[in-house]
């Protein structure tokens, strides 16, 4: 099966692979909370939600992944490696990729132009800290300012993942830069986030989810595109999310012509 329509591009992934697929973690921690409501630092109750990711949720993804033997991608801010710098070490320790969320969790189009750009380069400076080589942006909440991209395609990084526009990664006109799609359906949180403040959303069983995922996995397969799903290991690494992660490594790597690699990786084969 083919897309038709005014994309002829085709994506050629390697080892005879017919489709990609990346697991992605945003780490937001607390500056998650923070990040739009700085009022929120001061109520520990709602920071303790954020702490899960350093204390109980990325060990517990990270002992999966090893469990499944598969790399995945995590997406962090510079203050959430500043204040949980071993939880880093970590991730960059067992092989993972580390790529860029911001410095704090601030939308961007809150910010300025020099608060953008210092945004930027604080979080690299804190994440080169760290000895991975960072190559991958995400910005918080996928918000995108008009200048963003050429901004990060300045700043030396391959790729950038925050546009819902295709169903395989592409290069952005006029920039080098690779864009690796994302969508709402493949992110834990639109399932599974709740906030106190509005009681309105609802909470959604692992069998919806699984059975969204799995079909956008079947889905994306007959396409031959790259299906990458983001998950914050605040939710996702809760104890009876977890099983739901276990059973997704399952599925994704026994999924016929799958290349389960990094985000990165998928970005690159968008170059060759
Ligand atoms: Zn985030």
């Amino acid at each position: 099966m083919t897309i038709r329509g005014t994309d002829t591009r085709v994506t050629h992934w390697p080892d005879g692979a017919t489709f990609a697929a990346a697991f992605s973690f945003d780490v937001d921690a607390e500056e998650g909370w923070i990040g739009d409501d700085p009022a929120n630092a001061d109520r520990p109750g709602v920071l303790s939600q954020g702490r899960y990711d350093a204390k109980v949720g990325v060990p517990s993804v990270l002992d999966l992944l090893s469990n499944h033997g598969v790399r995945a991608t995590f997406f962090v801010p510079g203050r959430v490696a500043e204040r949980h710098p071993d939880t880093v070490r970590a991730i960059v320790a067992a092989g993972h990729e580390l790529a860029h969320h911001g410095y704090t969790h601030r939308s961007v189009l809150s910010l300025g132009p020099d608060e953008e750009r210092e945004e930027l380069v604080r979080g690299l400076d804190v994440l080169g800290g760290f000895g991975a080589t960072v190559t991958g942006y995400r910005s918080p909440a996928w918000d995108l300012s008009p200048a963003t991209l050429d901004l990060v395609a300045e700043h030396g990084f391959r790729y950038a993942s925050n546009l819902m526009d295709d169903v395989r990664p592409y290069l952005h006109e006029g920039i080098d830069l690779v864009e690796v799609p994302v969508s709402w359906t493949l992110d834990d949180a639109p399932h599974m986030w709740f906030d106190a403040e509005s009681w309105n959303k609802t909470i959604v069983s692992n069998d919806q989810i699984e059975r969204l995922w799995l079909d956008e996995l079947e889905g994306t397969r007959r396409l031959g595109g790259s299906w990458v799903l983001t998950m914050h290991p605040q939710l996702s690494g809760r104890p009876g999310r977890l099983l739901l992660l276990d059973r997704m490594l399952a599925a994704v790597k026994e999924r016929e012509g799958v290349w389960l690699t990094t985000v990165h990786e998928i970005a690159e084969a968008a170059r060759r």
